[in-house]
């Protein structure tokens, strides 16, 4: 694979080469950045972990130059932790067992100016290589503007590819901010009950990020159990561990559809229960 940015890489765990290792792919997330894919997808690696006949490839955007530092790490240069980053991202893509790794090297300023077509090009050679039938980004309501961007550039790649090429499901998932303010009809559910300590491992692997002083790690196996407990009211738990996302898949199916109208309709029907909740109740 041949990707734009000089220093841009694709990782195959088990070694095989890179467009073999590529078109296992079933399941597949785009990311900004390095540990959002553990965060937010992981339906997706615990759905082909260890399986034969699926498989999953992550694809991290952007460089990770920019993140905050402390702890072991806190003289570590813009060079060194974009360095310590990829390697962080590696690991976990062995410990998950993934197909394949893409590393596309993009500064986030890059990726949040929509006149830069280089990283749609890249994922267009990814998707029409990987041919996944599931992909998974972050969601539109998202508060990082870097995710939002990337999802926007996700949704404009399979656009543009013939429609026998895209993927059957867009989804976008939970980073910063999550979807518990979706009515439960709009959520999809992604159980993740399984394989608890391998979540664990697999947000763990991230050190520079949680010494650095955020503890992703606790916040996001809370999470998954906090939307399990939260999700339904007057049922008992179904589920150990939940994450929730937003059906983006009629934007790549229909792309006439306008993009802020869509999102805004989920926010006009969280707005409407609410209107009619303290109605029903005063
Ligand atoms: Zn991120």
């Amino acid at each position: 694979m041949n990707f734009k940015c000089q220093n841009a890489q694709l990782f195959v765990p088990d070694g095989l080469p890179a467009e073999q290792a590529l078109r296992r792919t079933t399941h597949m997330a785009i990311a900004a950045h390095q540990d959002d894919i553990e965060i937010m997808a992981i339906e997706g690696i615990l759905v082909c972990f260890q399986q034969p006949d699926t498989w999953f490839s992550g694809v991290v955007v952007t460089d990770g130059a920019g993140s905050p530092r402390d702890d072991l790490y806190k003289d570590y240069t813009d060079e060194q932790m974009r360095a310590i980053r990829v390697v962080e991202q590696k690991k976990a893509s062995i410990v998950g067992d993934y197909a394949a790794q893409a590393l596309l090297d993009y500064p986030s300023a890059m990726i949040k100016n929509s006149a830069h077509k280089d990283p749609i090009d890249d994922l267009q050679a990814l998707l029409r290589v990987a041919r996944p039938e599931v992909v998974y980004t972050h969601n539109l309501a998202d508060k990082h503007p870097t995710h939002v961007a990337v999802a926007l550039r996700v949704i404009e790649a399979i656009r543009s590819l013939p429609e026998a090429e895209r993927p059957g499901r867009l989804l976008g998932c939970e980073v910063w901010r999550d979807l518990g303010w979706m009515l439960d009809e709009d959520k999809v559910v992604f159980d993740t009950t399984a394989h608890e300590s391998l979540q664990a491992a697999l947000l763990g692997v991230f050190d520079s990020q949680i010494a650095g002083g955020k503890r992703y790690d606790l916040a996001t196996m809370g999470r998954r159990k906090a939307n399990a407990t939260y999700f339904a009211s007057h049922a008992v738990d179904v589920m150990q561990g939940m994450a929730t996302g937003m059906d983006l898949t009629p934007l790549i199916q229909d792309p006439s559809l306008d993009i802020q109208e869509y999102v805004q309709s989920f926010i006009e029907r969280f707005a409407g229960d609410v209107r009619k909740l303290i109605g029903n109740v005063q």
